[in-house]
């Protein structure tokens, strides 16, 4: 067993966390060579301390022993073998391009870089013979199922009729449909299952999160977005499935945590012993499955049409909703005016044929500033006495 060095992209965060007690318990495995993060200064001198680790790119004070490099720099640095990509947005953008084009295996938590950039990540993988592997449960899943069928890497082949991805249907999956617009910040962050960051919760709560989800699924594993299905499925035990063309199905299960595709992603080719429980069929009783009420969730069908219309459609829809949800968690905006800014981001988006990462950085911009100033004249309309 040859130690693999490891570089966390968000080591503070959620995905970044869990990634270190995935390397916390399998002593031996991995060397933490490097760590990125924004905000967390206490958490990631503690981080530093126990991992060793002798590269930190971080906007706050260097922790003690470790020398601060660039984001770009620190995922090329010598005897780095898998960058970990769990940063919020496309912070990462350039750092996974970097990655890629050194040749490092990339294991992506992150959904806004294939969503905003899918293209043009995939093609810098393609030409420098990289690995790009997913952690995402969904598409870990996927990838899991299509191991050892016709595909080539992790691209699906012709065998694979489609894919379905699940959905937990996030916290307002029961609420009446009217109440949705009084709906707080509070109640969209208790999942009703998986425990995550508070950007991919509100995500869940609006199914922005599995259109995204949708579009990755389209970039990793090559397949049009007309085989690409959704399925409600409350107890995210079933991670995703593969329909095979001869009416045959492979799924994954386990238990809800995101340990098991984070280690999955950092071991394989590998299966290893670790620290996730395992699945008592028997005890959870039953798994149950829904189609998706496109009324529940408008932003799901015009995140995903973003997807289809290609260009930088779906980097404007992705920027819209990420602006969209910062201004709900701190109570300014209402949470259906989430797809509703989404949708009028992407009607009112003009966009090239095939973008250049210039290209996409300046369509995220004209997003973000439509959607600040269609959610400002909002709030004002609701101010004023009618
Ligand atoms: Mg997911």
């Amino acid at each position: 067993m040859s130690t693999r060095g490891l570089v966390v992209l968000g080591s503070t965060g959620s995905i970044g966390t869990q990634t270190l007690d995935v390397v916390r318990r399998l002593p031996g495995r991995f060397r933490v060579v490097g760590l990125a993060a924004r905000a967390n200064e206490r958490l990631l001198a503690r981080q530093v301390a126990e991992f060793a680790v002798p590269y930190v790119a971080a906007e706050c004070h260097a922790p003690v022993g470790a020398r601060v490099v660039p984001m770009e720099e620190l995922v090329r640095l010598p005897g780095v073998d898998v960058v970990v990509v769990a940063t919020p947005g496309t912070s990462a953008l350039r750092a996974t391009l970097a990655a890629l084009e050194a040749g490092r295996r990339v294991a992506t938590a992150n959904k806004e870089v294939l969503v905003a950039a899918g293209a043009l990540v995939v093609d810098v993988a393609r030409r420098h013979g990289a690995e790009l592997l997913p952690v995402d449960s969904e598409h870990s899943a996927i990838w899991q199922c299509l191991r050892g069928e016709d595909g080539t890497g992790i691209t699906a082949g012709r065998s694979v009729d489609r894919l379905v991805l699940t959905a937990s249907g996030g916290a307002f999956r029961d609420l009446p449909i009217e109440e949705l617009s009084r709906a707080t910040p509070d109640a969209a962050l208790r999942h009703p299952v998986w425990t995550m960051g508070q950007k991919v919760t509100i995500d869940a709560a609006t199914l922005a999160n599995k259109a995204f989800e949708v579009i990755e699924a389209h970039w990793l594993f090559g397949v049009p977005y007309d085989r690409i299905d959704v399925v409600l499925h409350r107890e995210s035990v079933v991670h995703s499935i593969v329909q095979f063309v001869d009416g045959s199905s492979k799924a994954q299960l386990g238990l809800p945590d995101m340990r098991a595709p984070i280690q999955y992603a950092l071991t394989y080719p590998e299966r290893v012993a670790g620290p996730i429980q395992r699945l008592d069929l028997g005890r959870i009783g039953t798994l149950s499955f829904a189609p998706v009420d496109h009324r529940r969730y408008p932003a799901f069908q015009a995140i995903v049409g973003a997807g289809r219309m290609g260009g930088t459609y779906a980097a404007a829809a992705s920027a819209a909703n990420d602006v969209a949800v910062e201004l709900f968690a701190g109570g300014q905006v209402r949470f259906t005016d989430i797809a509703s800014v989404v949708e009028a981001a992407i009607a009112a988006h003009d966009s090239t044929q095939h973008p250049t990462l210039d290209d996409i950085v300046d369509a995220e911009q004209r997003a973000r500033a439509f959607a600040r100033a269609w959610l400002a004249r909002r709030v004002e309309a609701a101010a004023r006495p009618s």
